[in-house]
């Protein structure tokens, strides 16, 4: 249970990223750099505010992927104890207000350019966040390690179309996404490709992380388009394997993350 596990810092120049675990399987995250912060997807107030008070923390900002409460619950209490703007996008269900993050428009954090990246599909508007020094990407309920997320407000077609706008981020880009369903997520794609020795690799490895309780990312973005069924649909190979060879890579999208939905 994510709710028992401390956060753990990850070094990634000139930033300290800290992997926030918070209630079931949700990932929170805090970037820090010079005694300031900036947290994403505060799903629950406590131990975030616990992180930022240990390590005598000052909050700059909040960023918001989308609106579910499992990204926002704890953003009130949060900014109660350290008031801070919020930024998200503009989405009138959102518990506070917040500034829009818009597309094309950086953000200065940490003295580094964020940019937000229009990703509706799981929630509409849903955003994933950029920043292209240091090769981090904040991905929300867009992109998982070895999975997506649930197309719960948008169309096929469009959470399609924003997994495909990460096309042009770099291999190495770290992924950080808002849940740890690694393990889940890596038993469908072996089912898919029982004989995929990467796929299979990463498995083991998820399975053993998750029953030592260690956190599951980051991923990178080359481990995701080697191993991650949604980001390899433009494969022949991986579609004749999955039995998809007749569709087209957006159709063969739709009828994997439709299989994800019923699998165990
Ligand atoms: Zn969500």
């Amino acid at each position: 249970m994510n709710g028992h596990r401390r956060p753990v810092r990850l070094d990634r120049p000139p930033l300290d990223l800290w992997v926030v675990p918070i209630l079931e399987d949700n990932y929170a995250y805090a970037l820090t750099r010079s005694g300031r912060a900036w947290v994403v997807d505060p799903g629950a107030a406590r131990p975030v505010i616990s992180l930022l008070r240990e390590q005598r923390l000052i909050l700059d900002g909040v960023l918001i992927t989308h609106h579910h409460g499992d990204h926002t619950a704890g953003l009130a209490d949060l900014i109660r104890a350290f008031p801070a703007p919020v930024h998200g996008p503009a989405d009138p269900r959102l518990p506070v207000v917040v500034e829009e993050v818009r597309p094309g428009h950086p953000l200065r954090v940490l003295d580094l350019d964020l940019v937000g990246l229009s990703t509706p599909g799981h929630a509409v508007p849903h955003l994933a966040f950029w920043l292209p020094e240091p090769k981090v990407l904040f991905t929300g309920d867009l992109l998982f390690a070895g999975g997506c997320g649930r197309v719960i407000e948008g169309s096929y077609l469009e959470m399609f179309a924003s997994l495909e706008s990460l096309r042009p981020l770099p291999d190495d880009a770290w992924v950080l996404p808002g849940h740890d369903y690694t393990e889940d997520n890596l038993r469908f794609a072996a089912s898919l490709e029982p004989g995929h020795p990467e796929v299979a690799r990463r498995l083991r490895w998820a399975a053993q992380r998750t029953r030592t309780g260690e956190v599951t990312v980051p991923s990178t973005l080359r481990t995701e388009r080697a191993t991650n069924p949604f980001l390899r649909v433009h494969d022949p190979a991986f579609r004749t394997a999955c039995g998809l060879a007749d569709l087209e890579p957006a159709q063969a999208f739709e009828a994997l993350r439709r299989r994800k939905d019923r699998f165990g």
